[in-house]
């Protein structure tokens, strides 16, 4: 199907790019490259959360599984986002009840939650060791998206039961983290924060020994979808009776089809220094993870060893800022003036697969089945989200369904005028924020 070879095939990657993840991770020494003809059951392409997840529950299953990846494991956006476990999908419930209907509703804000299970097990049961911590505050960053909250948390309950998120109260603020800048919020115990790289190679460690042979610097080239499903890489070729998509941001290199759903969108993040145990104490005493209500928002957590990880800012060109520190400072100083002239030791960037209605796009081509476009809530739906796709290999494709028959146009414009368009959205979203 797809014939033309990807990025990451002209790119020839063996290391990760600097970031605090790649300074703090696990050892995982590099997997030899696929060299010469190999045939399984299930054919994994793309070495992040979701291929991961997909292929150690399909190796669990019974299948004899193959995963490749183009450069290293945890490479693309699983090894380098925030680290944020945001319960539920991007669309809040009263969204999708609006949109969608009661009965709908319910099952997708139930799936949303169930992802955060997901990872907790998979963290428990294989023990990774990627320093999770429990609870994620969503800020209010004007009294109207508090309100908007308020009736989030009752629908929570009346829709699923759902008990683990609270509202905070402005006064209340400083219990959570110590700025100014929000009205209020919303506490779920249930979210938390992670080491995302170290997630990915605990996922990785644990596909192995189910029996999963993992290939890196491995991109594949074509992908034909049939009977066999044929993966084409560089020095041999996988068949497969089904294969599994898991490229996210760069799926459309691989399948052109799927080009116009994708809109890849790089974002910023930087470590600053370890703080002191009291200066990191008194910067975010719940030690939660937290995110903004704004649209164009900031997202912040303390790291095991007390460095801030802050993202923000807003860039539209694919070029890197010349330096992402001095990108992301005005942004981190806004909402901690305390942090002012803080010593940042890392920067780094990260490409966000986002959809045009932000919510995760599911399907199938042929025999193989993609899921990707979780538009920065990944971190908990993607394993979930591998997990579906083998229980719909197994023959029951109830869940996997409910997120495949959503609504999905792609992004207006031909090949140039895509990018243009979006920014031009993004820049009214930008100033709504403003507003
Ligand atoms: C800076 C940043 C911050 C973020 N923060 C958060 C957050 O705090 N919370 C949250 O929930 N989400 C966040 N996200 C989103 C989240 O990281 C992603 O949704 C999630 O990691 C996607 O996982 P994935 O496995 O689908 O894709 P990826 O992790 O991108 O993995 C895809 C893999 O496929 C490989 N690949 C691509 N093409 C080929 C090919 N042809 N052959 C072989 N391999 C190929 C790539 O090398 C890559 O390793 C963030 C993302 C970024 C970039």
């Amino acid at each position: 199907m797809g014939a033309r070879a990807p990025a990451a095939a002209r790119l020839k990657v063996t290391e990760y790019p600097p970031s605090w993840y790649a300074a703090s991770a696990e050892p995982f020494g590099r997997r030899t490259p696929l060299d010469g003809p190999i045939e399984v059951d299930v054919v994994v392409v793309g070495g992040g959360y979701t291929g991961l997840s997909a292929a150690l529950t399909a190796a669990e299953a019974g299948f004899s599984t193959v995963l490749i990846e183009a450069r290293r494991i945890g490479w693309g956006a699983s090894g380098r986002n925030g680290g944020q476990m945001i319960p539920g999908m991007r669309w809040p419930a009263s969204d999708l009840l609006e949109k969608f209907g009661e009965d709908k509703a319910r099952a997708l804000v139930a799936l949303g939650i169930e992802a955060t299970g997901r990872v907790r097990s998979r963290i428990a049961r294989h023990a990774i060791a990627c320093d999770l911590r429990d609870g994620h505050f969503h800020a209010a960053c004007k009294p109207a998206h508090l309100e908007a909250m308020r009736r989030e948390v009752d629908l929570l309950d009346r829709l699923i039961g759902y008990r683990s998120a609270r509202i905070v109260e402005r006064a209340d603020v400083p219990s959570i983290v110590a700025t100014e800048a929000y009205h209020g919020g919303m506490f779920d115990a249930s979210g938390g924060h992670i080491h995302p790289l170290n997630y990915a190679i605990g996922l990785a460690r644990a596909a192995e020994t189910a029996g999963v042979r993992i290939f890196e610097e491995t991109p594949a080239l074509a992908m034909d979808h049939g009977s066999p499903v044929l993966v084409t890489t560089p020095r041999g070729e996988i068949k497969a009776r089904r294969g599994i998509l898991a490229c996210d941001a760069e799926v459309g290199a691989l399948e052109p089809s799927l080009r116009r759903i994708m809109m890849p969108v790089i974002n910023y993040n930087v470590a600053t220094r370890p703080l002191s145990e009291g200066e990191a104490r008194a910067l975010i005493p719940s030690n939660a993870s937290i995110a903004e209500s704004r649209f164009v928002l900031n997202y912040y957590r303390l790291t095991a060893d007390n460095r801030l990880i802050f993202g923000g800012g807003e860039k539209y060109s694919p070029r890197p800022p010349a330096d992402i520190a001095a990108f992301v400072r005005p942004h981190l100083e806004k909402i901690f003036p305390q942090l002012r002239g803080v010593e940042i030791e890392h920067g780094w960037g990260g490409t966000i697969g986002v959809t045009m209605n932000r919510l995760p796009h599911f399907g199938r081509i042929g025999n193989s089945l993609f899921a990707h476009g979780y538009s920065g809530h990944g971190v908990l739906l993607t394993t979930l989200a591998g997990e579906l796709m083998v229980e719909a290999l197994r023959g029951n494709s109830n869940r996997f369904d409910l997120v495949a028959d959503l609504p999905m146009r792609g992004f207006p414009g031909g090949a140039l005028l895509r990018h243009p368009l979006y920014v031009a959205g993004m820049m009214w979203y930008a100033l709504r924020d403003r507003l």
